[in-house]
């Protein structure tokens, strides 16, 4: 049942968009002089390396993270990005690559808390060894993220990014990306939510953006970084994407300036674009 192992496909396109926005938000949240908490339902192993083991399969980093890190002309939130990756490589080689928890715990002021939800136990074990020594900062369960929502919110502080990033292998993530959403927001109403989605040619996937425009949050926005073209035969992802609900007001300037850059320098053809659409009061 539980197949997918994110250390196959750590610091691709996909891995970029979505941790340079996740990296965007907290940084955002981190500027009031306020607590919050990051609550992040598919935590996955946490760190990866990118020398050994499942990442060098495929090395999907080489045409993601390997593209940018060496770069001098990033634009700001790729930078605060890279430089994230950078500090897990003091000796500038790239080795190792930061999953979502690790960027949050990096980026987020030591004295806000994390808490991290994984149902497969080999990472969900990764994941405590990584964080081992974290204290009560760093809260893990071997549990199904869908249902920590429900557990975990509203947070203590009333401020909180929540990252909902599951494998999609299971076609009913679609749908519990909906109903965990509408469930969250009902509990929170002013968090601010974000989901990763895979950029495919299937049903539930099309029919997934219009649902999440419709929930009752106060504003949304997409963004969709396209590195080719959709596929002839319909399969495979040509990109990815990140809804994000109740997102800062610099957010869409932010990414208007990002993304023509990642279309550039992570574009596979003539076909690489984006998508930037916003609703609500943004
Ligand atoms: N968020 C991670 C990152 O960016 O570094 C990557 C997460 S990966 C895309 C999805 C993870 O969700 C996998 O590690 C998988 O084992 C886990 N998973 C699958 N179904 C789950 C569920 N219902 N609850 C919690 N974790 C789940």
């Amino acid at each position: 049942m539980l197949s997918y192992r994110h250390a196959f496909h750590a610091g691709n396109h996909a891995d970029v968009l979505k941790h340079l926005i996740e990296i965007e938000l907290l940084n955002y949240l981190g500027q009031k002089d306020k607590p919050y908490w990051y609550i992040d339902t598919h935590a996955g192993a946490g760190a990866y390396s990118l020398t050994e083991g499942y990442a060098t399969k495929n090395a999907e980093f080489e045409t993601g993270i390997a593209r940018l890190w060496q770069r001098d002309d990033l634009p700001e939130a790729v930078r605060n990005y890279v430089d994230v990756v950078k500090r897990m490589n003091p000796d500038g080689e790239l080795k190792f690559y930061p999953g979502s928890p690790w960027c949050a715990a990096d980026v987020m002021p030591e004295s806000d808390k994390l808490r991290l939800f994984e149902l497969h136990p080999s990472d969900a074990q990764i994941l405590q060894e990584n964080f081992a020594g974290s204290g009560r900062r760093v809260q893990i369960q071997q549990a199904n993220g869908f249902d920590g929502i429900k557990a975990v919110l509203p947070p203590p502080p009333r401020r909180a990014l929540v990252l909902i990033d599951p494998p999609y292998e299971d076609k009913r993530d679609y749908h519990n990306v909906v109903t965990g959403l509408k469930e969250g927001l009902k509990r929170f109403a002013t968090g601010v939510y974000a989901v990763w989605y895979p950029c495919l040619q299937r049903a539930e996937m099309k029919e997934m953006i219009p649902e999440l425009k419709k929930l009752p949050a106060k504003s949304w926005l997409r963004a969709e970084l396209h590195v080719q073209g959709p596929s002839t035969d319909g399969f495979g992802m040509h990109g990815s994407g990140m809804f994000i609900l109740n997102a800062p007001w610099t957010l869409p300037q932010t990414l208007n300036e990002t993304l023509p850059y990642l279309v550039q320098h992570l574009g596979l053809d003539a076909k690489a674009s984006f998508i930037l659409e916003t609703g609500g009061d943004l």
